[in-house]
């Protein structure tokens, strides 16, 4: 029998999160027992209307924002239980996160911005930036490095978030409407840049998007409906 590997269990695993809100007195239920796996090597689209709970899925999976009930696994750990400190170390190290505007610190540079995670994580600041050359030139940024995000264009200031994103070599990179503000010609580079990243690098992507044409560019498509994860096609 095969060695069982890392790659047999998935990289982020949702089960059963429930997740309200109170609205005034009444509570509103967002998610009710979602499932769902994400795997090394795959990407994935949630396409769900507005307010269907997509950004608080990926803030529950990111470990941005604690479920009601259910348990997110990372790597087959589940992280309920864990103190603040390992579940903020897991998602430093093991989960990047990319939103639909930059949040890049407009007072760095773009080589700056990359290297912040990584010095945060304690890696020496030569290294950081050896790293960070690396990634933003892989995200064809080379020549951008020295750029403040007011400097660059709305395409360039999303490869820069994505690069600051896996600047820690994470399992896991959750992004909510990517390519939300960008026309479609920046969407389709940035998300070109987000596909080199799974087959180059392995790691495994959610991205919440509108956008049915990159959706169907993806390996796996899902929904939610009435709280619940579904499989489309
Ligand atoms: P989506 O990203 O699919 O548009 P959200 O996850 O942002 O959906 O929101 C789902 C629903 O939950 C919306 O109706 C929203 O108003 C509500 N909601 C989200 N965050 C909060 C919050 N912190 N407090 C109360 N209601 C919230
Ligand atoms: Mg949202």
């Amino acid at each position: 029998m095969a060695e069982r590997t890392e790659e047999d269990v998935p990289v982020i695993y949702l089960h059963d999160i429930k997740r309200q809100y109170m609205q005034g007195e009444t509570p509103l239920t967002i998610l009710n027992g979602a499932k769902l796996a994400l795997w090394a090597g795959q990407s994935v689209a949630l396409v769900a209307p507005s307010g269907s709970g997509k950004s608080t899925l990926l803030h529950i999976a990111g470990l941005l924002e604690s479920p009601d009930e259910g348990e997110v696994y990372v790597a087959g750990t589940p992280t309920s239980g864990l103190p603040d400190v390992e579940r903020t170390q897991i998602r430093r190290t093991e989960i990047g996160f990319v939103y639909q505007s930059h949040r890049l610190l407009p007072e760095f540079t773009a080589l700056e911005n990359v290297m912040l995670p990584q010095m945060i994580r304690g890696l020496k600041r030569s290294e950081t930036i050896k790293r960070s050359i690396e990634i933003l030139s892989y995200l064809g940024l080379g020549d951008r490095i020295k750029h403040r995000p007011a400097e660059l264009s709305g395409g360039e200031q999303q490869r820069v978030a994505i690069a600051r994103a896996v600047a820690n070599a994470p399992r896991a990179l959750l992004a909510d409407e990517p390519t939300g503000n960008l026309d479609p010609h920046t969407a389709d580079h940035v998300f070109q840049a987000l596909m080199q990243l799974v087959k180059g690098t392995r790691v495994a992507v959610l991205i919440a998007t509108h956008n049915m044409e990159l959706a169907g560019r993806m390996d796996r498509r899902v929904s939610l409906v009435e709280g619940e994860i579904v499989e489309l096609d």
